[in-house]
């Protein structure tokens, strides 16, 4: 897991993910208390801080005028942009999920972000091992189950999502952090000023 999160053009100042990473190691070594303190440094309250942020300029984009002057007429605009008719929601199966993570080196492709995610059985699995410190239930509600999951989580993203006529091609897939795919939701990444980066390229082997 470790080689695929080192990339030359991720956010590598962001110490989480390295230190899941080690999390992982401590685990498969049987060293469970060293893994244990590790999760435990992880700063939940920073994390919650980050998505209501995250959430406020998207409600604040949603108000803005110059979001409003590009409204089509007689499509209002709700939480997820506007309302429109396109392509019904297809299923992405696993394996093709699991190909475009290692695609895009499990680093969400936009440009602003560039996060490192973590794949959510990765996550799941630490959950069920320490429950009381990465809380997880089955409804992914925010604040029930612990902030890594709305943050880190890798997800696949439909960059044209399907009110606006996407599909599950793989070149309409990118990977993306739980929270950004939350935020952009049905809007236009253009709505958000959101550019979509490269495929990166890995360097590191370890
Ligand atoms: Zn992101």
């Amino acid at each position: 897991m470790c080689r695929l999160l080192k990339t030359s053009m991720s956010n590598d100042q962001d110490v989480i993910p390295d230190l899941l990473c080690r999390a992982v190691d401590c685990v498969l070594r049987g060293e469970r208390g060293a893994a244990r303190s590790l999760i435990a440094a992880i700063d939940q309250l920073a994390l919650v801080a980050s998505r209501k942020s995250a959430l406020r300029r998207r409600r604040a984009t949603l108000a803005s005028a110059a979001f409003l002057a590009h409204r089509p007429r007689g499509i209002r605009a709700d939480s997820n942009g506007w309302a429109a008719h396109g392509q019904p929601r297809t299923h992405v199966p696993r394996s093709a999920m699991l190909a475009i993570f290692e695609r895009d080196h499990f680093i969400c492709r936009y440009q602003h972000c560039r996060r490192r995610t973590i794949y959510v059985p990765v996550l799941r699995a630490l959950s069920a091992l320490f429950p009381e410190l990465i809380p997880y239930q089955k409804n992914w509600r925010p604040f029930e189950d612990h902030m890594l999951y709305w943050t880190y989580g890798a997800s696949v993203e439909h960059f044209v999502s399907f009110p606006h006529g996407g599909t599950s091609d793989p070149e309409n897939l990118i990977t993306a952090c739980y929270q950004c795919n939350e935020i952009k939701n049905m809007l236009w990444a253009d709505d958000l000023g959101w550019v979509v980066s490269d495929v990166c390229v890995t360097i590191g082997t370890d």
